[in-house]
């Protein structure tokens, strides 16, 4: 076997067999224990959620009988770890600012007592530097492990100021390798990592972000009975999902309004958010946990501390905040392996808000990536081609086409696939001039250059002072009062062999692939368009080709009803 992958030595293999129960590392674990164990070398892992984090940092310090430090976000989490490991008979406590029994605790901690010591950033950032010394001093610290690393960077989601002071663990201990572990991190939030942890020629490991058991859907809100029913299955009278499912709402509102519906339907669940006291989201956690109820409603903010294997289906009833948020959320389905769902429900509306929100910040490089965070969770949600490669094209540094197999891992592709199946079929019986509704050739890759230039015309024409929505007034032509002082320049109804609702997507669509950019107008919820400089060097050289596959708001003013 790889040497990489596999110790040479089997008093590795013992120790993980008699503790962990496992017979084998999976790959990548053993290099990054290696990496600890032997070469005490600083590591930031990236590894795609379910292939088994904890195993590296729990296993060093069994194997080694000294103690090991865990820095995690959420109290519940390492909770249910400390929990688990003891029923593995590894010894492992918590540690935060307001324990009970801590002096105890300590006392054990300095005599050796503990394998896994579980403490929050702020402890670790604080008062808990002191303790650390000591046990460091008494027992030796063999590790830091520092899970949830992209809470350290502002650019990624779930910023946590705390995490940002972790840098000086480093120099009070800087003899113990720390170990940076998250299952989301593009370039910019691993370099963030590496240098706000003051990582010292850390070893980078990445296992790929690909979730093959996660199948993907979206589709448009209606009414949330009906929608939630079809994501159910229907066994007598009773609606059902099919397994533990977690529905992730943007609001405490929609939190609650979600989880009356679900009760209503006698489907036993329970919300989970801010607002609910600590004892009812235990309460929530541990019955989720143990099948005791089927389904979750948690709002966003506190969707990390849902911790279970088996979860079957991830449904978002709203749009999620960001690309890279979501695929933190999804990651919650399926770690067992096992085939399991996620779907978004979505409304135009949903991006005001968090467009309002990011029109408010005030660093304006950051305004400027989290709205292209935003328009990447748009275009996911609009695009007609591959779900799944679009979400890896963000995290891996990879073309599109080089992103692997696609047959039926998403809605398009499933759809796809139908459609080919129903033209062969239409073929064979030499039907084809009477192809079905949704059969044709619009899906596909086009060349939409000419649209492109009335479009950046329109643009132009109109000083680049307006939003989309009025230069699509122009170009359809429109009799409303606000194109009424343009009617008489160049261009105005030159795009009314499209309609209006087409142009929009289109317009979109051109902002997601980076040839249009939206301004922000300052204290409005409003921003302008403008084109950016690909769309200029476009139009500059006189491009007569402008290919792209269209978006489904782009589909439905095209496909028959
Ligand atoms: P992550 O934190 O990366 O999402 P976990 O540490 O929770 O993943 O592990 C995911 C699952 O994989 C768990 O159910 C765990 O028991 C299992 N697992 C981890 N390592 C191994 C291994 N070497 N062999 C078999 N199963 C493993």
């Amino acid at each position: 076997e790889d040497p990489e992958n596999c110790p040479s030595d089997p008093k590795y293999l013992e120790v993980l067999k008699q503790y962990f129960g496992y017979s084998k590392f999976r790959p990548m674990q053993w290099k990054i224990i290696n990496s600890v164990l032997n070469d005490k070398r600083d590591s930031c892992v990236v590894m795609a959620t379910g292939y088994g984090k904890s195993l590296c940092y729990q296993y060093p310090s069994v194997f080694t009988k000294r103690t090991t430090v865990v820095i995690s976000p959420l109290i519940s989490l390492m909770q249910d770890q400390v929990m688990g490991l003891k029923a593995a008979n590894i010894e492992a406590c918590f540690l935060g600012s307001a324990q009970e029994n801590s002096t105890q605790v300590c006392h054990d901690l300095k005599r050796g007592k503990y394998r896994v010591l579980y403490i929050t950033p702020e402890y670790a950032s604080g008062a808990g530097v002191t303790h650390l010394k000591e046990i460091d001093k008494e027992v030796g610290l063999d590790l830091i492990a520092i899970d949830e690393a992209h809470c350290v960077s502002q650019w990624g989601h779930d910023f946590r100021s705390a995490y940002r002071s972790l840098g000086q663990l480093k120099q009070s201990f800087p003899q113990v390798p720390v170990l940076a572990l998250t299952a989301t991190a593009t370039h910019e939030v691993r370099l963030d990592i590496c240098r706000s942890l003051r990582l010292r020629n850390p070893s980078i490991i990445c296992t790929g972000f690909d979730r093959p058991n996660l199948f993907l859907s979206v589709s448009l809100k209606s009414d949330t009975s009906s929608d939630l029913r079809s994501q159910m299955t229907k066994q007598g009278n009773q609606f059902n999902f099919d397994g533990p499912t977690i529905i992730y709402c943007p609001t405490k509102k929609a939190t609650n309004e979600v989880a009356a519906i679900v009760k209503g339907m006698n489907i036993p669940s329970a919300p989970y958010h801010a607002g609910l006291s600590q004892a009812d989201r235990n309460q929530a956690h541990r019955q989720f946990v143990n099948d005791q109820v089927q389904v979750i409603i948690a709002t966003v903010a506190f969707g990390m501390g849902i911790d279970k294997p088996d979860v079957r289906k991830v449904i978002h009833y709203g749009a999620p905040k960001d690309i890279e948020s979501y695929y933190q959320e999804v990651g919650r389905a399926g770690r067992d392996g096992m085939p399991s769902q996620c779907h978004v429900f979505y409304a135009e509306k949903d991006f005001l808000t968090s467009r309002h929100f990011i029109n408010e910040m005030q660093n304006e490089k950051f305004r400027e990536h989290k709205m292209k965070m935003l328009g990447k969770m748009q275009q996911y949600l609009k695009t007609s081609t591959c779900r799944r490669r679009l979400l890896l094209s963000h995290f891996e540094n990879k073309k599109l086409d080089d992103l692997g197999g696609t047959t039926n891992c998403c809605d398009n592709c499933r759809r796809k696939l139908e459609r080919s199946r129903q033209q062969s079929y239409y073929d064979s019986k030499n039907w084809s001039s009477v192809l079905p509704p949704g059969i044709g050739p619009e899906d596909g890759e086009q060349d939409f250059a000419k649209e492109a230039q009335d479009l950046f015309d329109a643009i132009q024409t109109l000083g680049s002072r307006f939003g989309l929505a009025t230069v699509v007034l122009f170009l359809s032509g429109s009799h409303s009062q606000r194109v009424s002082r343009f009617t008489n320049l160049s261009g105005f109804g030159k795009g009314k062999y499209r309609k209006p609702n087409w142009w929009k997507g289109f317009g979109k669509a051109l902002i997601y692939e980076g040839y249009l950019k939206e301004v922000a107008v300052k204290d409005s919820f409003g921003s302008t368009v403008e084109l950016s400089r690909k769309g200029i060097s476009w139009k500059g050289a006189g491009n007569s080709s402008l290919k792209m596959t269209p978006t489904s708001d782009m589909l439905a003013e095209t496909r028959p009803p």
